[in-house]
């Protein structure tokens, strides 16, 4: 439990802990692993990571400050949990909350997070 107690989000309140990230899933891999054996290959139970284990409140409550994998004595890794879900979450379903959305759209466009056209991006200098 030394992720979460270094966890920033979760010393402010949020809705993280890294230490439930990696418990959940365990939780799923086991009994993934169990549903395997007792079928031969996977079958649907109608359940998945995320959601039913990990919500999305959860991943982007994460600052990916580090904190979590510094503190670990045994290298474990929930960042990289976090990380991976989120990167589904804005690559299959396009699901970035919108503060993010609008960020990405503008780096897309404008080569920077901000709203302004690149030709205007030496205006400052011209300013008195
Ligand atoms: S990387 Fe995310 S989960 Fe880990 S300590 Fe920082 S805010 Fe918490």
């Amino acid at each position: 439990g030394r992720c979460t107690a270094e966890c920033p989000a979760n010393q402010t309140g949020k809705k993280l802990s890294p230490r439930k990230i990696m418990m959940d899933t365990r939780d799923r891999l086991e009994e993934v692993g169990k549903n395997i054996n007792k079928n031969g290959k996977f079958e649907d139970d109608g359940k998945q990571l995320l959601d039913d284990y990990i919500l999305r409140e959860e991943l982007w409550a994460c600052t990916t400050c580090n904190a979590c994998v510094e503190a670990c004595p045994v290298g474990i890794d929930p960042l990289s949990i976090i990380l991976d879900m989120r990167r589904y979450l804005v690559m299959e379903q396009s699901a970035a909350p919108n503060e993010l959305a609008t960020s990405l759209t503008n780096i897309e466009n404008n080569g920077a997070p901000w709203p302004y056209n690149q030709m205007d991006r030496l205006n400052w200098a011209k300013e008195n």
